[in-house]
């Protein structure tokens, strides 16, 4: 399963997940290539418990305890997205928060409630409608105990109302390893793992994909182009038969046209391993037979991946119903959000797909779009709004897909 971190930059994101998986989300960031909607690091953490401890001393993500020295049992493992916090962009904390199936807020202990990007995720964790939240009120080695509680308070003023209202507030510190067992005692109460259907019919959504073959490769080593991404349903195998939609464009005698590819899965790889199944939570790196032109540089990020003829359809165009914030995130009182018009162009995150689209009918609750690029996505999906205002893209709303 997959959690996701999310909070103002700097409040310790990327240091809380080292503490608890051991690895530096930042290196996996740094490595992923352009594109707006696939700047997310990821890293397994194996929650573990001591057989001898008492609760809550007893959760723990040491092999070992180190006061009974009896080996400790596991939990689960999950996979921490890491959304970056100095991203402009909405678009890039939604695409994740697609294959989010719970979130930490980190919110820094040391400065006043709330900071823009606080206030701004918290938001994106509302319309997306995830609702398992921990809040990790961090850095609280840096403060005393009389501004640790007033800030607590101000978390406590600031979430009211908001879908992380009864979520539990911990204070940690992420540097100095405090608390981490609240931590994981929380991430068991808040966050369970999803039940999931084996049956259904596999859907992954890329966020990445590449050319892996080195310059000069003759065509009897070229491997295939390989899709980076998440599965959010169903399992897929080695072997199996794998559509891709929308595909890639095809331009024929001056008409073009979006036609899926169809290829197979030649290899898994998830959490660093070859595998030949693979389900739900993670990053996986799918390796398939397709010709790696198609999938060098990302160009088939924000695409859906499963088994031929049992994908979402693709769209063009479509009809959403709308619902707008009443005023813009981040933003001095008062700056309304005004109503969708005809003709206005609007940014639209799709699973992990952005695209933009124009507006060419605006009613009241709803909106028709013609999407510059299509995206495949079933009817009922949430799509985040996004509008220009001044230099910025900046989220206005929830679109629902379909009349
Ligand atoms: P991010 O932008 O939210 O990912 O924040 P980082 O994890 O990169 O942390 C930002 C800075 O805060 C770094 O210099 C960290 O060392 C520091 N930091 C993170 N957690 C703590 C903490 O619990 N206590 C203190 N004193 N510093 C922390
Ligand atoms: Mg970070």
């Amino acid at each position: 399963m997959n959690i996701g971190l999310v909070g103002h930059v700097d409040h310790g994101k990327t240091t809380l997940v080292r503490a608890l998986s051991g690895e530096w989300t930042d290196q996996h960031s740094e490595e992923m290539k352009r594109g707006i909607s696939i700047r997310l690091g990821y890293a397994d953490a194996t929650l573990r418990k001591c057989p001898e401890c008492e609760e809550p001393e007893a959760f723990t993500v040491e092999e070992r305890c180190p006061e009974h020295d009896v080996e400790t049992e596991v939990l689960r493992t999950v996979s921490f997205v890491d959304a970056p916090g100095h991203e402009t962009l909405m678009a890039t904390m939604l695409a994740g928060a697609s294959l989010m199936d719970g979130a930490v807020l980190v919110i820094g202990a040391n400065e006043p409630v709330p900071q823009p990007q606080t206030e701004e995720h918290l938001m994106a964790l509302d319309i997306i409608g995830i609702e398992n939240i921990v809040i990790a009120q961090n850095k609280v080695d840096l403060v005393d105990a009389e501004e640790a509680q007033r800030n607590y308070e101000e978390i406590q003023e600031f979430v009211e109302g908001t879908v992380a209202e009864d979520a539990p507030v911990v204070p940690v510190s992420a540097e100095q390893e405090i608390n981490l067992d609240l931590v994981i005692d929380a991430l068991q109460r808040e966050i369970p793992t999803p039940e999931r259907d084996p049956d259904v019919d596999p859907r992954m959504y890329v966020a990445r994909s590449f050319d892996i073959n080195r310059p000069g490769t003759t065509w009897e080593d070229l491997n295939g182009g390989v899709v980076g991404g998440s599965l959010v349903q169903g399992e897929l195998s080695v072997d199996d038969d794998l559509e891709i939609r929308p595909g890639r464009e095809v331009d024929e005698e001056g008409q073009t046209e979006w036609r899926s590819v169809e290829t197979n899965v030649r290899s898994i790889q998830a959490g660093g391993e070859m595998v030949e199944d693979a389900s739900p939570g993670g990053l996986l790196g799918v390796g398939t037979g397709l010709d790696p032109s198609l999938t060098k540089g990302d160009a088939l990020a924000g695409q859906v991946a499963g088994h031929p003829d049992a994908l979402p359809p693709v769209w063009n165009d479509f009809t959403m119903q709308v619902d707008l914030l009443e005023r813009l995130v981040g933003a001095e009182e008062g700056e309304q959000v005004e109503d969708i018009s005809t003709g206005e162009p609007l940014m639209l995150t799709v699973g992990t797909a952005t695209t933009v689209g124009a507006v060419t009918s605006a009613r009241s609750g709803e909106c028709e779009v013609q999407l510059k690029r299509p995206v495949c996505a079933p009817e009922g999906a949430k799509i985040a709004i996004n509008r220009r205002v001044g230099a910025r893209w900046r989220l206005i709303g929830v679109g629902t897909l379909g009349a």
